[in-house]
């Protein structure tokens, strides 16, 4: 899952980024409203993370430009501000969710979490399954017909990805668009080397293989 996170204090913004990437998510950090906006214009996110105060402008601003350009994920809003008049506000402007600063990074992750239930199609739990695979985003387990299937947090956001997508095909694209940064060299063939590493201990130990190439367009998880 790719996020954007907009934060103009970097000790916040770099706290948060190291939590969430451990957490297998793709992170851009956008310091300014400007830096937001050019990111946003230029990338897909599946979610927002927006603080209220930036140095060029308000994040409600933002939230608003993002629905006005048909941004349809979720928007969890930072802010120090808790007067109920500036949550209305921001709530009125397209955000889903408010955590107040100071947060504990467990209360950010378990909002994050929330915040995907209520926009997954159908994904009413922290479990996502697909086949015999099961994926438990609170603890970061992965079991295959109840065996432990040890995975790396880059594995890990590569198969969460495709079980979101299960049953439809994804495009390399997408999936760099998804899983990987702004960091990423998208001309290069890591895409297939992370598929191929999942393969292994996803598909390789058990007999009907999940994980299906689509030629000439990409891969898609489904069953045979
Ligand atoms: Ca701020």
């Amino acid at each position: 899952m790719r996020v954007l996170l907009v934060e103009d204090e970097e000790k916040l913004s770099s706290f948060v980024m190291r939590g969430l990437a451990e957490h297998g998510y793709a992170v851009d950090i956008a310091l300014q409203k400007s830096e937001a906006v050019a990111l946003a214009s230029d990338n897909e996110y599946d979610l927002v993370i927006l603080d209220v105060m930036l140095p060029d402008g308000s994040g409600v601003d933002f939230a608003k430009w993002m629905r006005m350009n048909e941004y349809t994920g979720p928007i969890l809003m930072l802010t120090a501000l808790s007067s109920t008049n500036d949550k209305v506000k921001g709530l009125d402007a397209g955000a889903d969710d408010y955590l107040a600063k100071p947060f504990a990074f467990e209360e950010l992750m378990a909002r994050v979490r929330a915040l995907f239930r209520r926009y997954g199609e159908g994904q009413e739990s922290s479990v996502l399954e697909f086949a015999d695979v099961s994926m438990n985003l609170i603890h970061r387990k992965v079991t295959r017909r109840g065996q432990e299937v040890r995975l790396t947090t880059k594995e890990f956001a590569l198969l969460e990805y495709f079980l979101r997508n299960a049953g439809r095909p994804v495009t390399r694209t997408e999936i760099i668009e998804h899983v990987w940064d702004m960091g990423f060299d998208s001309g290069s063939n890591v895409v297939d080397v992370y598929v191929n590493m999942l393969r292994k201990k996803v598909d390789q130990p058990f007999e009907n293989k999940l994980i299906h190439t689509v030629v000439g367009y990409g891969y898609e998880i489904r069953e045979e």
